[in-house]
């Protein structure tokens, strides 16, 4: 038996930060042989891919020190991104650049605005009716609907719009109707301005914490004793006790290891949703460089329902030396309720079908990296689910944390200041 203090469960971006911050003796366990959870890059083939593009957005000026140390240099990205919208591209956010549209949809998008219902906007509210409430009718069919469909695989009445947050950028009406008239410069969104490792990927900042952080690579945390206070790893082959646990594995997940679980909590735990995402990478030989549509570009979303994929991200306009010479790099992201992702076997005809690559393009790099938990289901038992769950958690010590512990719809400087704060 080996004697420990705190436990970590996870070495990804949340459990090594709650490491990289403890003061007191602690121990990481991670189920895979690596760490970094979603937060890694990988390499082939001379590309440097990450798990779909993690791009660092950050306000608190100490944990942008932290993670620029960390991943030796950071770039800061002026972002670019735009939406295909009928075969051509239009600038982010949709709903503050109408010029972009044609006379017709301009029309229909600029009367929602004008025709929306007079009633009081709060984010219970399913997310369809909040979008209309806020954009107006036509904003919502042309791009909120779509797009939003296509991201989360779920039905937009029972999606709640508490995730919008910051993630959704909120022009005002005038803002709205003036944006079809003229060109609108504002920038807009939490990540206007982005960073990005100047080398490696987003794995430089994971190396950055394993100089300090040093995880049980193999051990699978399957089963935790709350009433001994003992947890066992990979078919009980280890034996460790723990004061406390910070947990950052999926709460679902948590909750089925946990001996003789309340049927409460079981229940709470069945009430929470969330859907998975496929990323594929692809790295692309081109004698004419890059196509025209993704050439400066940095992500494209696609609301349009005929195409499978949600949103396209060009990993080498981020940072040249993510690919070789003569090449480029992109990921394609498709997401699902049930873990079929329709359209991803045929993805390299439906991108060259796009003009996304050309005909005589040569892929000399593909792989796939599935989420099965990506974004977690904003609906209306969420909350209450929730803190029956961490309630329970607390009183027995177990910290869960992060973007799949915390069930929440986080990133990377979110889950390290958390960790940082995690017994406040
Ligand atoms: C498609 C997509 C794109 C994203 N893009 C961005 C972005 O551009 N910028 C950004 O800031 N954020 C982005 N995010 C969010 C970001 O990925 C997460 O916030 C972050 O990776 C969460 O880290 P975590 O450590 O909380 O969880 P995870 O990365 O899930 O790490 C959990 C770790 O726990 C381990 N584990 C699980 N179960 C066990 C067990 N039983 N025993 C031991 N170990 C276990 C796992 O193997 C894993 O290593 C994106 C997320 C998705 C889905």
């Amino acid at each position: 038996m080996v004697k420990e203090k705190i436990i970590i469960v996870g070495a990804g971006i949340s459990g090594l930060s709650a490491a990289y911050f403890l003061d007191k003796q602690n121990t990481v366990l991670e189920s895979t042989y690596y760490a970094g959870g979603l937060c890694r890059s990988f390499y082939e083939d001379g590309f440097t891919y990450d798990c779909s593009g993690h791009f660092i957005h950050i306000k608190d000026e100490k944990i942008k020190k932290l993670v620029g140390k960390l991943c030796g240099g950071i770039d800061a990205v002026k972002r670019k991104t735009f939406i295909h919208f009928g075969g051509n591209l239009i600038p982010f956010p949709f709903q503050a650049n109408l010029y972009y549209l044609d006379d017709k949809i301009k029309k229909e998008c600029i009367d929602g605005v004008l025709n929306r219902k007079d009633i009081e906007i709060n984010n219970k509210m399913p997310f369809i009716d909040w979008s209309k409430a806020m954009f107006g009718s036509g904003i919502t069919k042309y791009f909120m609907q779509g797009y939003n469909e296509k991201l989360w695989s779920w039905d937009l009445k029972k999606l709640t719009a508490e995730w919008t947050g910051a993630f959704v950028p909120k022009p005002d009406a005038k803002t709205i109707i003036e944006s079809a008239y003229k060109k609108n410069k504002t920038r807009y969104g939490y990540n206007s301005v982005f960073y990005y490792p100047k080398t490696g990927g987003i794995q430089k900042l994971i190396d950055g914490f394993l100089k300090k952080v040093k995880p049980v690579y193999n051990a699978p945390v399957e089963k935790i004793d709350i009433k001994n206070k003992t947890l066992f790893t990979s078919g009980g082959a280890k034996i460790y006790k723990y004061s406390k646990i910070i947990s950052t594995q999926p709460l679902v997940e948590l909750v089925k290891e946990i001996v003789n679980v309340p049927s409460e909590i079981k229940r709470a735990a069945a009430q929470l949703h969330s859907n998975s995402v496929r990323c594929i990478n692809i790295g692309v030989k081109s004698k004419n460089g890059i196509s025209k549509i993704l050439k400066g570009k940095h992500w494209i979303y696609i609301p349009d329902k005929t195409i499978p994929f949600y949103r396209v991200g060009i990993y080498s306009n981020i940072n040249p030396s993510l690919a070789p010479k003569n090449s480029y790099s992109f990921y394609v992201e498709f997401s699902s309720s049930n873990g079929v992702y329709k359209g991803a076997d045929s993805v390299i005809e439906t991108l060259k079908k796009l003009k996304f690559i050309a005909s005589d393009d040569e892929i000399s790099s593909i792989n796939v990296v599935d989420m099965p938990y990506a974004y977690v289901i904003f609906d209306k038992n969420r909350e209450g689910a929730l803190k029956t769950i961490q309630d329970f958690l607390k009183a027995n010590n177990i910290f869960s944390i992060g973007r799949y512990g915390a069930w929440e719809y986080s990133f990377i400087e979110k889950n390290i200041s958390d960790a940082q704060k995690v017994f406040c």
